[in-house]
């Protein structure tokens, strides 16, 4: 297996499933980072047989429990002097702006620019969703559903 240096302080995303990473990467913008990033795409992993990873060497001052969103299988730590000290707890946020899009044709969303996409949790358990403007429901699952 690839072997990647320990990080002294930063994050990895860990158990990410197989083909998204690629897409977790983009939606962090890593792409464009100027610290050092890792994306490892298909490592062996003994819970689901292979996983992906992103090891991060810097500080995300964002709220990473939105990465959720793209796969609720993942798990986040924060990295200080080579250990773990935190694990970030990845839950479902309850509003979700801008990442999640209405796919009613007669939404507002749909028919004018520049409105922001609004999304509301109307059940956790079942990983639904409804936008803020119209009610159509998301089910995330049915977005998510490569598991
Ligand atoms: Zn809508």
């Amino acid at each position: 297996m690839l072997n990647i240096n320990s990080i002294s302080r930063g994050i990895v995303i860990d158990h990410i499933q197989p083909g998204k990473g690629y897409e977790i990467f983009k939606f962090l913008e890593l792409d464009k980072a100027d610290y050092t990033v890792a994306l490892i795409m298909n490592a062996s992993s003994k819970k689901f047989g292979t996983k992906d990873m992103i090891k991060i060497e810097n500080v995300l001052d964002m709220d990473l429990s939105i990465l959720g969103l793209l796969d609720d299988s993942l798990t986040v730590n924060i990295i200080e002097n080579e250990k773990i000290k935190e694990k970030v707890n990845i839950r479902l946020p309850e509003i979700v702006e801008d990442i999640l899009r209405c796919s009613n044709p007669r939404c507002i969303t749909s028919t004018e620019r520049n409105i922001v996409h609004k999304f509301s949790l109307v059940n956790r358990e079942k990983k639904l969703y409804k936008c803020d403007y119209c009610d159509h429901l998301y089910h995330l699952e049915d977005h998510n559903n490569d598991h």
